[in-house]
């Protein structure tokens, strides 16, 4: 069979009408996310081999030996966060960033933190590409949050840690969200949603999810 004979693909913008369409049954219902999700085409953050999958339902490999997370998981924690259009939002591994472009549509500022420099060079190219100017991405050890930039109005952790760090508790505006995933890296973790109230915090526990681990310090490659 030659490449003439194969049945047409369709178009990735009908893909991603798909993909976005399909979110609603796993429990995505949030008007704003799913719009800000349609407008990202999630096959400008997924390389080589796996971009023919990027409109799936599935977590993928990214460079560095990191993941793209599932797109129903991005949509949950996002609706989770509930970001505002005036918010400065701090998220915590940027991996692809994927989930920092769906952010940067639905707040006024994103700053975007990852431990591999190659990532960070990879995704502020696609952030320039896609005209969203209201990114900043830092190569860092994101346990320690911003201090320069916080406080933040929510916060979004991408890896997961054991507690939620004790920094970044202390970079959230009082009423504002994080969500970030708690437990032990090999096995299942599970969604938190952190709200700082005028004294302490309110700890509500969303769903299990599996991400990798928050690790400290920045990555030698
Ligand atoms: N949000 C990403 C997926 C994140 S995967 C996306 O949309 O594609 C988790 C990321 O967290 C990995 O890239 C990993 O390198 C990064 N990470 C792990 N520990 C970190 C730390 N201490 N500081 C910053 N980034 C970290």
């Amino acid at each position: 069979m030659t490449k003439k004979d194969l049945p047409p693909q369709p178009a990735p913008s009908d893909r991603l009408t798909r993909l976005i369409f399909g979110l609603r049954a796993t429990g995505v219902t949030d008007e704003r996310v799913l719009a800000a999700m349609e407008r990202v085409d999630r096959g400008a953050f997924v390389r080589g081999v796996f971009a023919a999958r990027a409109y799936e339902d599935l977590p993928l490999p990214i460079s560095c030996g990191q993941t793209i997370s599932q797109p129903s998981v991005v949509g949950l924690m996002t609706q989770a966060l509930n970001p505002q259009p005036r918010d400065k939002v701090l998220e915590v591994g940027t991996g692809s960033g994927y989930q920092a472009a769906i952010l940067s549509l639905l707040c006024r500022r994103v700053y975007t933190v990852e431990r591999h420099r190659a990532l960070v060079d990879e995704a502020r190219s696609v952030f320039s590409a896609m005209s969203l100017a209201n990114i900043t991405a830092f190569t860092a050890d994101g346990s320690f949050g911003l201090p320069d930039q916080a406080p933040f109005d929510r916060i979004l952790v991408t890896a997961a840690a054991e507690d939620p760090p004790g920094p970044l508790l202390a970079q959230l505006k009082i009423g504002g969200i994080m969500v970030v995933p708690v437990g032990q890296s090999d096995t299942v973790q599970t969604l938190i949603k952190v709200k700082r109230l005028d004294s302490g915090y309110d700890y509500e526990e969303l769903r299990p999810v599996r991400f990798v681990p928050l690790v400290a310090g920045l990555a030698s490659e």
